[in-house]
């Protein structure tokens, strides 16, 4: 794992549960919270604390790896999939769904003197189902 090595370079100590967040978050590239990285591996890293996972994530989001959401003021999420892509969130569901429209690939460098590093696009409002949920409440 390339993202392995390059941790290692940094100085960081790879100990064994970091090791299984990291490979985690590698084969499922979506959103998670440290509670359910935490109730995905406990299972198979009895000893792995949640903060072990908060940690971590915090750790792998400061270098890159991964990065953090700022769509819901009661979750803080991850996303694992660092391709530029934006996000949409139910207001009514809660549901987070990745958007591949607009992707900012090519946001200027550079904004009045700011240098610009990461551009996060969060569209809000209701989801698919709950739009037929209600249509389907209103025809009655
Ligand atoms: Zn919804
Ligand atoms: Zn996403």
């Amino acid at each position: 794992m390339n993202v392995l090595k390059e941790l290692k370079e940094k100085g960081h100590i790879l100990s064994m549960p970091r090791i299984a967040i990291l490979r985690y978050l590698l084969e499922h590239k979506t959103h998670h919270t440290a509670e359910s990285i935490h109730k995905a591996l406990e299972q198979e890293y009895p000893n792995l604390s949640l903060a072990t996972v908060y940690n971590t994530l915090k750790l792998l989001s400061r270098e890159g790896f991964i990065r953090q959401l700022h769509i819901s003021e009661n979750r803080t999420l991850y996303d694992s999939n660092t391709k530029p892509h934006s996000h949409f969130l139910c207001r009514i569901c809660g549901k987070i769904e990745d958007i591949w429209e607009n992707e900012k690939t090519n946001f200027p460098k550079e904004i009045n003197g700011n240098l610009i590093e990461d551009v996060h696009t969060y569209y809000f409002g209701i989801c698919r189902e709950c739009r037929k949920k209600y249509e389907k409440g209103q025809s009655h």
